[in-house]
């Protein structure tokens, strides 16, 4: 007996919409791209209860006449393409014809659209039509989305709260803003305005809309191509970065994807100018003949194909280093590798999960005993607490960069940065441990966040309650902090709290949030300001015993080395004796 047969279209549509929408953010990205290839100048998107209760999109697109206003929800029903040839020669987002029918089949989906002569409004519910009839609306289309998911309880227990669905809905919205500066966006977030562009097709201005006016003024202007490819956008000053990738905005041919290997081209030309483990701020979108991207790859269109991938990010790495060596940048120093010979790098893992009441006391004021000669800990021996530091004798600076000593067997190279940055970290976590001072900042603290950080204020707050630090809202994407703790002096304010904000964001999705002392303690040091000068031979003299009375003197907060040794059994080596 045959046992085979084929699935209802009900049936197929939920296994489709499994793919096309995870979760209300999905929704809003299909409506988005069908509103964008309807050549809409305004697009308005409302989300209640981050779109788990009610998503609307609303466009001043071409619209649909009264038949093809019922037509949409067919399977693989699409006026983008008509036959096989075609999908070699997209030019629309969409193409599948899967959107509309596996939403509709999750949720209570109503329409209105109107071509400009004819006019409809169609309800579907949870795969069914429940109503089609005409509806006099001005040209556009209109679509609300309710109880999405209700049907299917696997997959709504997968969202999270409402907040946090608001805040990928905001960062959708946003980058749909930066590939689209010629449509105006508007997102409302229960009633309140999230985020708004004008459509005047700066694209400038919606970097500044969307990432505040130090961004949009570091923000380099970019133009290059080869054979296939045409690159434009902005680069941001690097000085500009952020802790994550999320910052990093690529689209092909105006499309949004995740393509990996190209944040990864662009971040290799970035590698002089910005900080190890930073990401830059970027928005470039790369137009190629559409026979080059096979966007084919996924129903949720996120992944794609690039013929000649090699050749776009060699040109993506050599034009992005171009355009920052041009705006004579001051590179970022780079680690070399000579000193990594010495001492193994330890993770910033390791250093985290030491509990935290292993960590000293400030510095005492009193000389230290004479530490004991002993050799520095070699890759072969394991890490662990150092017996003795070697003795050293400051004999000078070079390049205002390192600080040279003689030591019992060789000379010893310290990195003044790192060295410092240890000092500084020991310190910092020490004072982490206590209760701190207060001062209040003389100009408050003001950070560009955005809408969806603002409206989780709260959240936030809990997260860093240990660290004393409140955040207030002050305006609608923006906050400030008026009150810093006393060990703030030390370090630059904006960056280090946007850092904490971004960590946040970024960490969202686990169920609970919370700053390890230590973590805040490296990403605080990451900002010191004192690192940066030259140093009297007394200073160099102060930095040496400070290092020797750390808990860990042989590595940075980062896990990078702090001095290197050069015995002078090799020195006489090298000089052939
Ligand atoms: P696709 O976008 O892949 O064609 P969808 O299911 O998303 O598939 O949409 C089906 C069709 O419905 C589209 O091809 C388009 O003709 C029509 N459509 C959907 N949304 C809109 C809109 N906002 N304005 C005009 N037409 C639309
Ligand atoms: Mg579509």
């Amino acid at each position: 007996m045959s046992r085979i047969h084929t699935l209802n279209s009900q049936t197929a549509n939920m296994i489709a919409a499994g793919e096309v929408v995870e979760r209300p953010m999905g929704v809003v990205k299909e409506l988005v791209e069908n509103s964008i290839d309807a050549d809409s100048t305004r697009i308005e998107i409302s989300i209640y209860q981050g779109g788990m209760e009610r998503i609307i999109v609303r466009d001043d697109g071409c619209g649909m006449d009264a038949t093809d206003a019922t037509a949409c929800f067919g399977r693989h029903a699409t006026s983008k393409i008509s036959n096989e040839n075609d999908l070699w020669s997209i030019h629309s987002l969409g193409f599948r014809g899967e959107a509309l029918p596996s939403i509709a089949s999750v949720s209570e989906l109503t329409l209105k659209t109107s071509d400009g002569s004819d006019a409809a409004m169609v309800k579907m519910s949870y795969g069914k039509l429940v109503s089609a009839s005409p509806y006099p609306c001005s040209k556009g289309t209109e679509i609300t989305v309710e109880g999405l998911f209700y049907q299917t309880p696997a997959r709504l227990k997968h969202l999270r709260s409402a907040a946090y669905e608001a805040s990928l809905i905001q960062s959708l919205v946003c980058s749909f803003a930066l590939s689209h500066p010629e449509i105006a966006f508007v997102l409302t977030s229960d009633e309140r305005d999230a985020f708004r562009t004008t459509g005047q097709g700066d694209l400038q201005e919606v970097l500044f809309l969307v990432y505040g006016r130090a961004v949009s003024e570091g923000s380099i202007p970019v133009s290059f191509s080869d054979y296939d490819y045409k690159v434009t956008g902005f680069l941001v000053n690097p000085l500009q970065s952020r802790a994550a990738r999320s910052a990093m905005h690529v689209y092909l041919n105006g499309r949004m994807v995740r393509t990996y290997r190209l944040y990864k081209a662009i971040l290799d030309g970035y590698e002089d100018f910005i900080v190890k483990g930073r990401y830059p701020i970027c928005v470039l979108n790369v137009e190629m003949d559409p026979h080059l991207l096979d966007v084919n790859v996924h129903p949720s269109k996120w992944e794609v194909r690039i013929s000649k991938e090699n050749q776009l990010e060699d040109l993506l790495r050599r034009e992005v280093r171009n355009a920052l060596k041009q705006t004579t940048l001051a590179p970022a120093a780079n680690v070399p590798e000579a000193r990594v010979e010495y001492y193994e790098p330890i993770s910033f893992e390791q250093e985290l999960n030491k509990p935290v009441e292993e960590t000293k006391a400030p510095v005492p004021e009193e000389k230290p005993k004479p530490a004991v000669v002993q050799k520095p800990i070699k890759k072969e021996e394991p890490i662990k607490q150092p017996a003795g530091f070697p003795e050293m004798e400051v004999i000078g600076q070079l390049h205002n960069k390192f600080i040279l000593c003689a030591t019992e067997d060789g000379l010893a190279i310290i990195d003044q940065h790192a060295a410092q940055e240890r000092v500084h970290f020991e310190e910092l976590c020490a004072v982490l441990n206590q209760q701190p001072v207060m001062t209040d900042c003389l100009i408050p603290i003001v950070l560009h966040v955005g809408y969806d950080i603002v409206s989780r204020v709260g959240e936030l707050n809990a997260s860093v309650a240990d660290l004393h630090i409140s955040f207030e809202p002050f305006g609608n994407d923006t906050l400030r902090v008026s009150q810093v703790p006393s060990w703030f002096t030390d370090i630059e304010e904006e960056p280090f709290l946007q850092d904490v904000i971004d960590a946040f964001r970024n960490e969202s999705n686990h169920a609970y949030t919370h700053f390890e002392r230590k973590r805040i303690a490296t990403m605080a040091c990451h900002h010191s300001i004192r690192f940066h000068r030259s140093l009297t031979m007394d200073e160099m003299k102060e930095v040496v015993r400070q290092l020797s009375l750390c808990e860990n003197p042989y590595h940075c907060p980062h896990g990078r080395p702090t001095f290197i040794t050069l015995k002078e059994k090799e020195l006489t080596k090298e000089f052939l004796r």
